[in-house]
């Protein structure tokens, strides 16, 4: 265990830096505010990679579309089921999207 206001080593368990005298526990919240970070990065790149899923299934879906519409030349029920699989993925990462960017708001209120 390391104090955190020189950083000489003491033994675990030890309230007391055996140099400096400072409280060894006060460096317990700053830890918690650190997972805390850690926590608010990984949300960020949550709602990143939703995003981007549901940009390339919206993507999808529009190409899917236009290829079938009433102008396309085909237009079978594997096609329909292609469009509603990309449509669930759509609607399905953008809700993940928004659900860890609410999560993130929280976690951001919770840091400050
Ligand atoms: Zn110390």
């Amino acid at each position: 265990m390391y104090c955190s206001k020189c950083g000489v080593e003491n033994a675990d368990g030890s309230q007391f830096c055996n140099k400096c005298g400072a409280a060894i526990g006060q460096s317990v919240p700053e830890t918690n505010n650190d997972a805390l970070k850690v926590q608010i990065k990984e949300t960020g790149q949550m709602i990143k990679g939703s995003f981007i899923i549901s940009i390339v299934s919206f993507i999808l879906l529009i190409v899917c579309i236009a290829n079938i519409g009433p102008g396309g030349v085909r237009g079978n029920v594997d096609d329909v089921m292609i469009i509603i699989v990309l449509f669930v993925f759509l609607i399905a990462s953008f809700a993940l999207g928004f659900y860890n960017w609410f999560k993130k708001e929280k976690l951001d209120k919770k840091l400050k």
